[in-house]
């Protein structure tokens, strides 16, 4: 009986983690495309939980990688919800030969084994969301994102190497796969690599292996448009990185494209200077965290998607939480949506905070105190603080004294009430208004959005104004 089996008690803390499995599955399945879910993500199965440590069991190593490299995050972000508890994730080699199907509420079908060599495609899959289409442009990510619509038009014509380089979660493989998705729809005719550098390592390591170089050589020079995600895992590996340089060399010399990422500039990347030299006769486009507009229009595309309604403050409030990575604020919004739905719950600003606040902490971690807020707005406005608590109702104190409050929403861990309390004992029911008021004069007025992001960055970041 294989480690596995032995693991496969019918005991209650393994019946949860394999109903919270299933649960997983379901929601993965809607978001990842139908023949890498069936063939990498179904395969997998839960071990067991070793305290916070949840094991899950793949037979094909292909499928540990997909898995590691594209989706654990958000399986540990389900599996805690369906848990209720944090946790880590760990996919695990198992042994498929031993029937593993004596779990009753899974697929009775056999659990596939990876593909024999010959027939394992080349190009990892494209995820069927990363389209240009769902791409949100801002000036964080505008070179990139035009850089990248011109090699999907013209491929191997206009910027060869394309080299797209920035911090994790910012869309560097969103709109890599964004260009492999184009070509592949608008001129079917042209071969597309879609590999990682990890695994280009993988396959070459393989073949070295297998003494199967000139297979290895022959499948990967027999592409139109090569696209290689996150080269900065070639730096240190010596052998594939000189591989790397041939096929890099034989592709760029018959024409073909070749885009590559990187979450680091060429320059800081510590590869052969032969091959960096190569890499900025191209083009070299980065992304940079986006601004709060852009988070915001993010959220919202992201919420559309997934048939979401999420009140506007809630937006602001988890473009306020994350603002490098992309990736989390998703996270972010599957957390929310699947927390409302087991609750039945209405998505609120206070919902956001609870089922939010413990996973995400403001940047600079900062729950910054309420005088410091109100000291900060009314020095922006050439106000005193007795302004924003006095009764005076001139149009400037008025706009002053709602940014203020609502920058103490966003930034403290103050109620309605003792926000309200904080200027010169006014209702909560102001302090709401004033906070929908503001959030709504942000979403129109972009000057106004700058100005109250500025604020609360410096409040943040304790500079003066
Ligand atoms: P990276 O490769 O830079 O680490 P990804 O391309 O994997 O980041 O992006 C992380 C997540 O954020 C993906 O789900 C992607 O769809 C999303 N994302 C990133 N940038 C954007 C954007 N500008 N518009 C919409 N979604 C984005
Ligand atoms: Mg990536």
């Amino acid at each position: 009986m294989s480690d596995w089996q032995l693991q496969l008690g019918e005991d209650e803390a393994y019946r949860a983690l394999q109903s919270a499995w299933e649960h997983v599955l379901d929601a993965l399945s809607e978001r990842v495309n139908k023949p890498s879910f069936e063939s990498w993500i179904r395969t997998a199965r839960p071990i067991a939980m070793d305290g916070s440590l949840v094991r899950l069991g793949t037979p094909s190593r292909f499928a540990k990688h997909y898995i590691e490299t594209k989706h654990l995050d958000t399986i540990r972000d389900l599996l805690e919800l369906e848990l209720g508890q944090p946790l880590r994730v760990q996919i695990e080699l198992v042994d498929a030969t031993e029937p593993v199907l004596m779990v009753d509420r899974l697929p009775r079908k056999p659990v596939q084994r990876p593909p024999a060599d010959e027939d394992e495609p080349l190009s990892q899959p494209l995820n069927k969301r990363y389209t240009f289409e769902n791409f949100v442009v801002g000036p964080s990510n505008r070179l990139a994102h035009a850089c990248a619509v011109s090699v999907a038009e013209n491929p191997g014509k206009t910027y060869n190497p394309l080299f797209i380089y920035g911090g994790s979660g910012l869309g560097k493989t969103h709109l890599m796969q964004a260009i492999g998705h184009h070509i592949i729809e608008s001129q079917p005719d042209l071969r597309v690599l879609y590999v990682s550098g990890e695994t280009f390592t993988y396959h070459y390591i393989t073949a070295l292996r297998e003494h199967k170089t000139a297979q290895f050589r022959r499948k990967y020079r027999d592409v139109d448009v090569w696209l290689v995600d996150d080269i900065h895992f070639l730096v240190g590996k010596e052998r594939t990185e000189e591989e790397f340089f041939h096929t890099y060399n034989a592709l760029y010399d018959t024409g073909k494209q070749i885009v590559l990422t990187s979450d680091r500039a060429p320059k800081e990347l510590d590869l052969d200077n032969r091959l960096l030299s190569r890499f900025e006769c191209g083009m070299i486009a980065d992304i940079k965290p986006p601004d709060l507009e852009t988070r915001i229009a993010i959220i919202q595309s992201k919420a559309a998607s997934e048939n979401m309604t999420l009140p506007y403050e809630v937006m602001l409030y988890i473009a306020g939480l994350i603002t490098t990575n992309i990736r989390q604020i998703e996270g972010a919004l599957i957390k929310l949506h699947a927390y409302a739905s087991l609750m039945r719950a209405q998505v609120t600003q206070d919902l956001a905070q609870e089922v939010l606040g413990n996973y995400f902490t403001p940047p600079s971690q900062a729950i910054v105190d309420a005088e410091k807020v109100q000291k900060e707005v009314a020095r922006r406005f050439n106000l005193d603080v007795s302004d924003l608590k006095g009764p005076s109702r001139t149009k400037d104190v008025v706009i002053a004294r709602q940014v203020a409050m609502y920058l103490m929403r966003q930034l403290t861990d103050w109620s309605l009430p003792a926000i309200g309390r904080a200027f010169g004992g006014r209702d909560h029911t102001t302090v709401l208004h004033a906070c929908k008021c503001i959030a709504a004069k942000i979403a129109l007025d972009k000057a106004f959005c700058n100005l109250v992001e500025d604020l609360a960055k410096q409040i943040r970041d304790g500079r003066n104004c």
